[in-house]
């Protein structure tokens, strides 16, 4: 019996979904016997999978049912894999699609901040679309506010304002407000600080548009008072446009780097191409409950059922489940270091593959599972 039980619900969804968590939950089963915990894991329904299983039951179509959200809350944390596909693509607004399982879920556990690292492994750095030299030292974290700003504004669309057209005269108008309190400022920031004062570098780089927005400049004045409270950590503000740039002139520089919704948005899928490689990306959704974990990547449906899938991402998800809901860190490191063991022996999926791969070291997503578990023991 081991000395501590953690209940976590999985979610392996669709496409690739089902394959990819399997290796995770292999991952788990290793971790538990050698750490005394027992990681309880319970499947449940999201997705298309959800609105084909509800359907057949002759119940309303949805791509969440009740059952996954009362499971979801009682867990200690959320493994999700991935959700969507053609079967399930619609443009009928009546009918349910398997991304708003996700979007729903998220809302519902009432996560407030998506973090995202980005992390070279040596072995894979010709994959990335940056020079080698730029790469050198890129350990960084993107933790952006997931609740507020202009997602969560209010969209207005105005007809026949006088003016609005090309030629002077009447036309459309359309507006999205952004709004921020100091509150939900506040608890990204403060957790955006607790983080790096866990991480070797000690540095938060809190990212605004200050010389414009009003928010920003909230942002900033909140920033710089929460910062006061943790004098070990090296702190700047840099504005979004200049941190879209240095993120590829000098990505090494980076910590911790901390900002709103919209900014969060378009400089994670930045970062995560200083990677150059998609399977290999986890994230963490964080709020005052259950959080939940994830590849970055879709449900790449064609490659579903090949066996071939990537499970890196999703076995890094676990990585980031055992640090931040459990604090188990040295087990997270265990993974991580799993992870680079088995890159830097030559063992690639086909994605992350390339022509200097010998045909035997290309393994398909079960045979990448075992070679990760092999490398914890
Ligand atoms: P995708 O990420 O599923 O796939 C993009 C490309 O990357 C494909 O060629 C795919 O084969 C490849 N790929 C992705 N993950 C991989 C892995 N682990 N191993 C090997 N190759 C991998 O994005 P898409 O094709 O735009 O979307 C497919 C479906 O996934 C859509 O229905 C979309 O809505 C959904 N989606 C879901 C999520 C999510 O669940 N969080 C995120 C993005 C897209």
């Amino acid at each position: 019996m081991a000395s501590k039980v953690y209940r976590i619900c999985t979610l392996p969804g669709d496409g690739i979904g089902p394959e990819i968590m399997a290796e995770a939950k292999k991952v788990l089963a290793a971790l538990g016997s050698k750490h005394d915990v027992e990681f309880a894991c319970e499947d449940h329904l999201i997705g298309g999978s959800a609105i084909d299983a509800t359907t057949e039951a002759g119940e309303k179509p949805t791509a969440l049912p009740d059952s996954t959200l009362d499971a979801a809350r009682a867990s200690d944390a959320v493994l999700l894999a991935a959700v969507g596909g053609p079967k399930w693509t619609t443009t009928d607004p009546d009918k349910p699609r398997p991304e708003q399982g996700l979007l729903a879920i998220r809302k519902q556990l009432g996560l407030y901040l998506n973090l995202r690292p980005v992390r070279m492994y040596p072995a894979l750095l010709d994959a990335s679309p940056l020079r080698r030299d730029l790469l050198d030292g890129v350990d960084l974290v993107i933790v952006r506010e997931l609740t507020g700003g202009l997602y969560f504004g209010t969209h207005d669309r105005q007809k026949d304002v006088a003016g609005a057209a090309a030629d002077g005269g009447a036309g459309q108008k359309a507006v999205d407000s952004m709004e921020y309190t100091e509150a939900e400022i506040e608890r990204v920031v403060r957790w955006a600080f607790e983080a790096a004062e866990r991480r070797p570098k000690h540095r938060v780089t809190s990212v605004d548009k200050a010389n414009v927005l009003e928010t920003s400049r909230l942002w900033r004045e909140v920033a710089h008072r929460v910062a006061a409270e943790y004098p070990s950590v090296d702190f700047s503000d840099m504005l979004v446009d200049n941190c879209a740039m240095q993120l590829v002139a000098n990505p090494a520089q980076f910590d911790v780097l901390v900002t709103e919704n919209t900014f969060g948005d378009i400089l994670s899928d930045e970062a995560s191409m200083l990677t150059g490689s998609l399977g290999m990306l986890a994230s963490a959704s964080l709020g005052a409950g259950t959080a939940l974990y994830e590849p970055s990547h879709g449900s790449a449906p064609d490659i579903a059922g090949k066996g071939i899938a990537n499970p890196l991402a999703q076995i890094l998800s676990v990585e980031l489940m055992l640090r931040y809901s459990f604090q188990m860190d040295d087990a997270a490191d265990e993974v991580a270091a799993a992870v680079t063991r088995v890159l830097d022996e030559g063992w690639r999926t086909a994605d992350i593959a390339d022509d200097a791969t010998p045909a035997d070291h290309v393994l398909g997503t079960a045979a990448m599972g075992d070679k990760v578990v092999e490398a914890l023991s």
